[in-house]
């Protein structure tokens, strides 16, 4: 392997000198060695993410068939003396480019050749699967086992090793935490080309530093995901509420319950804010029936703003449906929405779970999925959100959003400090999603220029009067908006990157540390 090792590394540096000069022969090697693509075909697609903001384009692309070929790619641009970028690919649903490396190799986790099958322990209720095996897929395997993950994001097409490189949210959150709260154990390369078990009690500061690590520290190879028995049905109910304190009253009603555990709970708790009464089936998901008894329009909101709760209650095989009733009628019966305005479908888990793959296949069909998505994702402490209410969503979007704008609670207890995430320091916090999608030929409000000057206007507004907001899925151009964002975390994060990725070879796209080597996989 030492050797392999060394012919590939005195491979690579032949490259950075002679750039197009080298001898095909040894290139070929190194492409059949690493499975290295240069198809124009592959880079294009590597490029692309659901954003449309950004192209930095690799100069390679590896299709992994094993852990051992990523480890020996990191190895190969950390021992070679100029270096060069190194990025994860989950399934590229990024905003800002985070999954790029520019003039370097873009690693395509999600490429089939190279997933092992998901395993799944049924005794000790865990599943192992490949860091760029989609949640769909974990889900479908795990479903087998009448067993499925605990913690969700909205939408399934998304790779475990991008949620979790994030945090992975969903209106399950207040209750089992982020997805990286139900991690165990992970296989990590370092970007010293290492590869690495850890877990809470092994290896643990690698393992704290990729969980919410943005890619920095090291490629998640696979994950050991924590499962509950499987729900087969859910109530999905939608209420509606005029009044926003009324709103986020009941909201952090709900997700106080978590830590009662023989109280009624429903099992997922989000929302989204109306501005526009367009939008109320909005292309996220809609079920609001075309038999809705309640004219939304006839519901004075007094200041044309209305919020939707939604929330579900699981049900399993042996389930009562007069009990499931009957719990579902006390959990209402505590809440202030509109009268009246209470809407109720029950559908197989799977497809609540994947209820956004619906709307997408839909967007797809009409073109309206493939344009540019200047998404802003914040994270609000709960003591500033009616501010921000007021600001934003009765404010600076006036009465058009052009896009799904979810609103919940999550409990910060459930996140583990130790990890790369920052979040508000308060006990509870809202995670505020503009989804918004810009329209070339539609109006002016719907045009990237215009969303974008409102996202920097927001952005503006929660510096202006000290919101104290973090991103969430962070995007920042500076070094110092980065240390700004991390705050007292900081020095931690600085301290895992010169430990875990001392030569800033892993996920570049994110900006958070400039390359200490120059770009030299542009010869090539
Ligand atoms: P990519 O975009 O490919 O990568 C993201 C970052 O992670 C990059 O820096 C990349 O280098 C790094 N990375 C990727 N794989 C690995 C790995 N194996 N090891 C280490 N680093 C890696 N997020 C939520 O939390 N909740 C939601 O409900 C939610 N809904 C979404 C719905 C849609 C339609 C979209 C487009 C996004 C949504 N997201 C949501 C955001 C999503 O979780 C992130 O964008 C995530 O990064 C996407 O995963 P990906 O596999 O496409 O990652």
């Amino acid at each position: 392997m030492a050797t392999k090792l060394l012919m590939l590394t005195a491979i690579c540096r032949l490259i950075v000198i002679v750039g197009l000069t080298l001898n095909p022969n040894e290139l070929v090697l190194t492409r059949t060695e690493l499975q290295l693509s240069f198809n124009r075909t592959h880079i294009t697609s590597a490029v692309s993410d659901f954003g449309k903001l950004t192209t930095h384009e690799p100069a390679a692309v590896l299709h992994p068939s094993s852990s051992l070929d990523i480890a020996n790619l990191v190895k190969l641009a950390y021992e070679s003396p100029q270096g060069f970028a190194v990025s994860a690919r989950g399934h590229g649903h990024s905003i800002n480019g985070q999954a790029a490396a520019n003039n370097g190799v873009v690693v395509e986790m999600s490429w089939r050749s190279a997933a092992p099958v998901p395993e799944v322990n049924e005794k000790l209720m865990y599943v192992d699967v490949w860091g760029g095996e989609l949640w769909i897929d974990v889900l479908k395997s795990t479903l087998a086992y009448g067993l499925a993950p605990k913690s969700w994001t909205d939408y399934l097409y998304l790779s475990v090793g991008g949620t979790i490189s994030n945090a992975g949210i969903s209106g399950q959150a207040f209750n089992h935490g982020p997805q990286i709260s139900n991690v165990h154990e992970v296989d990590v390369v370092t970007g010293r080309g290492e590869l690495v078990t850890c877990a809470e009690d092994r290896n643990s500061e690698l393992f704290h530093a990729v969980m919410g690590g943005l890619g920095q520290f090291g490629i998640i190879t696979r994950a050991r995901i924590a499962l509950e028995p499987s729900p087969r049905m859910v109530r999905w109910i939608r209420v509606l509420y005029s009044n926003f304190s009324g709103f986020t009253h009941d909201q952090e009603y709900l997700i106080s319950l978590h830590d009662q555990p023989n109280s009624l709970k429903f099992d997922y708790v989000e929302g989204f804010v109306i501005v526009d009464e367009g939008l109320i089936n909005n292309w996220r998901s809609s079920f609001f029936s075309p038999s809705n008894p309640v004219k939304i329009s006839s519901i004075s909101s007094g200041g044309n703003v209305l919020y939707c709760l939604e929330i579900t209650k699981n049900y399993y095989e042996n389930s009562d449906p007069e009990t499931v009733n009957q719990e579902v009628k006390a959990l209402l019966k505590k809440l202030n929405y509109i009268p009246a305005t209470v809407f109720t479908t029950d559908l197989p888990y799977i497809d609540f779970l994947d209820r956004v793959h619906k709307a997408e296949l839909k967007l797809r069909s009409k073109g309206l999925w493939d344009v540019p998505h200047p998404w802003l994702n914040l994270f609000v402490p709960k003591s500033r959100i009616e501010d921000f209410d007021r600001g934003v969503f009765k404010g600076i979007l006036g009465n058009k959003t052009s896009g799904p704008i979810l609103i919940y609670p999550m409990n910060k207890n459930k996140w583990d400090e130790e990890t790369s995430v920052v979040t508000p320091n308060e006990d509870v916090f809202y995670l505020v999603a503009l989804l918004r999608s810009a329209l070339q030929n539609g109006e002016e409000t719907l045009t990237l220029e215009h969303l974008s000057n409102e996202n920097r206007r927001i952005l503006n507004f929660c510096e202006d009067r000290k919101i104290g907001i973090k991103q969430y899925l962070p995007h920042y151009t500076t070094q110092q908006e980065w240390m700004d964002h991390y705050g007292e975390k900081w020095p931690q994060i600085y301290k895992r990157k010169m430990e875990f990725d001392p030569r800033h070879i892993l996920a570049t796209g994110q900006r958070i540390f400039e390359p200490s080597f120059s770009s030299v996989m542009k010869s090539w």
